[in-house]
């Protein structure tokens, strides 16, 4: 059948090169409280934007990692997801979110009393955390898209410690950089660049708890160029 109106296309799909009629949060806005305003968003294809729920879903579990009721968003996403689990329909849904869980070990329960852990999806994380750093270069860019050549790594903030002291180092640099804030801090970002390789460094922050470190480098027989954080580098200023 077809459709009586066509939609309007509000730019290039972020993530492919196709017109895209859909806007794609990012992140998803199932993290924020209802009613949170000014809820950053690309242009995105409908196949590119569809297909996402699950990692929305995902998202929202992160409502119930230890220490994230400190975020408002957290509170409200964690009450709104209970009780979206309680549904018929929801069968297989819960039945992985509890498998996901865990108890916190004594050390943890003295943090944050009470709390829960949750086993994260790494293949799933992995996707969102993609979108993220496209969608946001795309956004900061005004348009533009990482280069063919480039490739994003990312992991858990943290997780590389005794690899690399430049991974130790630059979690701790891109921590002062400014930042891009919404909701009651369910999202922040923080990103670092060189203008003239375009490497670049991300730190993605969920509830004030949960964290994902990401780079673009280019990709070459050696490795990756990571962008180091001890010489001159560029930042952003999203207040502009
Ligand atoms: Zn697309």
């Amino acid at each position: 059948m077809a459709r009586a109106n066509n939609p309007a296309i509000l730019g290039e799909c972020a993530y492919c090169p196709v017109p895209g009629t859909t806007k794609d949060h990012i992140p998803p806005q199932t993290i924020y409280a209802k009613g949170t305003q000014n809820k950053p968003w690309v242009p995105a294809c409908r196949r590119c934007n569809g297909g996402a729920s699950k990692d929305d879903e995902y998202m929202q579990r992160l409502a119930m990692l230890s220490g994230a009721e400190a975020s408002k968003d957290a509170q409200a996403v964690e009450e709104r997801f209970m009780r979206a689990i309680q549904r018929k329909e929801a069968k297989g849904l819960q039945a992985d979110t509890f498998a996901s869980l865990s108890k916190q070990t004594p050390e943890q329960e003295l943090l944050f009393p009470g709390g829960i852990n949750m086993a994260l999806q790494g293949e799933r994380l992995g996707r969102i955390t993609d979108k993220l750093v496209r969608g946001w270069w795309y956004k900061l860019s005004n348009g533009l898209k990482i280069p063919a050549e480039h490739s994003i790594m990312k992991y858990t903030l943290g997780d590389r410690k005794n690899t690399n002291p430049l991974y130790d180092f630059n979690e701790q640099e891109i921590g002062k950089c400014p930042g891009f804030f919404s909701g009651d801090y369910a999202f922040s970002m923080q990103m670092a660049y060189c203008p003239n390789s375009q490497l670049t460094c991300w730190r993605f922050i969920f509830f004030k708890v949960f964290g994902i470190m990401a780079y673009t480098c280019r990709k070459h027989e050696a490795g990756f160029d990571i962008l180091n954080l001890r010489k001159p580098y560029s930042v952003i200023d999203y207040n502009d």
